[in-house]
C-alpha cells in the first residue's frame, strides 16, 4: 500500500491536499493571506490524518474497481448462466450479491485501516530494492509460494472457526445464502467476516519481509481468485484437481457447507479431513439439466 500511496500522492494528492489544506507562513498569516506561490500543503506526506484519509479513498476506490472488474469478467466470460435456473438459485440474486458486497466495503475498509496506516508508517516487513534483502531474487521468488501456503492454512482455520455454531449465525451464514454463487457473491459478506479472512494477507508482511511489487502483485492476485472461485463451474478431471482447491472445490463449500474450507490448496482440508473430492456427478448443472428433461417431457405430454 505504501506504493500506491507514493504513486497517488505524487499524481494526484500532493495536488489536492496543497490546494484544500495550504501551508500558510506565520508572517502571511498574519496579514490573513495564503501564500500559494510556494504550493505546498500545511499536511506533509507524513502527517497521519492525510495518512488516514487518503487510504480511505484509496482503498475504496481499489475495492470497487476490483470487484467490479474482475467479478463482471468473470460473470460474463467464465459462469455458466444456466446456472441460474438451479431451483436453488434465489429470485435476483445477483443484484443481492452486490447489495451485499457495496454494504461490506465501507466496514471493511475502516477494519483494515490500521493495517495499511502500519504499513505506510514503516512497520512492516516489506522492502522496496531485490537486495536489501538477503537471497536476493532467490528469497524474492520463494516468499511467493510461502505467502500462499501460510494464507492458505490460515484461511482454512478462521473460515472452519467460522462455521463453529456461535460464530456462523452472526458472521458467516450471509455469504452462505448464495447455494449456488456468481462471480458477484465473492466479496459478499459480513464485513467482519471478510476482514477476518482478509487478516492472514496483512499479517504476513509483518512477520516476513517481502517485496512491495510482489505483494502488491499477490494482493491483486488473491481478491482475482476469490472472484474466480466463485463461477460454480464444476468442470473436473484437470490435472491439478487434487491440489488446488479451485471453482469446483468452492462450490461444493456453498452445496454442502462443511467441506473444502481451504483457499488455494486442497492440503489443509486432507489434513483436517474436511475434503470433498469434485466428481462431476455433484455438478448442480446436473439438476438443471434434469428440470429441463422433465419440463420438455411434460410438455410434450401436454
Ligand atoms: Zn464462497
Ligand atoms: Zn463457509
Amino acid at each position: 500500500m505504501d506504493l500506491v500511496l507514493e504513486i497517488a500522492d505524487t499524481y494526484v494528492l500532493d495536488a489536492v491536499y496543497t490546494k484544500f489544506v495550504p501551508l500558510t507562513l506565520p508572517e502571511a498569516a498574519g496579514l490573513n493571506a495564503t501564500v500559494s506561490a510556494i504550493a505546498m500543503s500545511a499536511w506533509p506526506r507524513s502527517h497521519i490524518p492525510r495518512q488516514i484519509i487518503s487510504l480511505s479513498i484509496i482503498t475504496l476506490l481499489g475495492i470497487h474497481a476490483l470487484y467490479f472488474l474482475f467479478a463482471s469478467a468473470s460473470y460474463y466470460l467464465i459462469f455458466n448462466h444456466e446456472m441460474m435456473l438451479h431451483p436453488r438459485f434465489l429470485p435476483k440474486q445477483v443484484q443481492l450479491e452486490i447489495r451485499t458486497s457495496l454494504e461490506a466495503f465501507p466496514v471493511m475498509t475502516l477494519l483494515t485501516l490500521p493495517w495499511f496506516l502500519a504499513e505506510v508508517r514503516g512497520w512492516s516487513k516489506v522492502y522496496s530494492s531485490v537486495d536489501d534483502h538477503w537471497g536476493g531474487w532467490w528469497y524474492l521468488f520463494a516468499s511467493i509460494p510461502f505467502y500462499l501456503l501460510f494464507t492458505d492454512y490460515c484461511i482454512y482455520w478462521i473460515h472452519r472457526w467460522l462455521h463453529h455454531p456461535l460464530l456462523y449465525k452472526p458472521l458467516h451464514k450471509p455469504h452462505h445464502k448464495w447455494i449456488i454463487p456468481t462471480p458477484f457473491a465473492s466479496h459478499a459478506f459480513h464485513p467482519v467476516d471478510g476482514y477476518l479472512q482478509s487478516v492472514p494477507y496483512h499479517l504476513f508482511i509483518f512477520l516476513f519481509p517481502m517485496h512491495q511489487y510482489v505483494y502488491l502483485g499477490l494482493f491483486v492476485a488473491v481478491n482475482f481468485w476469490s472472484i474466480f472461485i466463485h463461477d460454480s463451474d464444476m468442470i473436473t478431471g484437470h490435472a491439478l484437481e487434487n491440489v488446488i482447491n479451485g471453482p469446483a472445490h468452492h462450490t461444493l463449500h456453498h452445496l454442502y457447507f462443511t467441506v473444502n474450507y481451504g483457499q488455494y490448496f486442497t492440503w489443509a482440508d486432507r489434513a483436517g479431513n474436511s475434503y470433498r473430492h469434485p466428481d462431476a456427478t455433484l455438478d448442480p448443472l446436473l439438476e438443471v439439466k434434469m428440470r429441463e428433461r422433465g419440463e420438455k417431457e411434460k410438455t410434450k405430454a401436454d
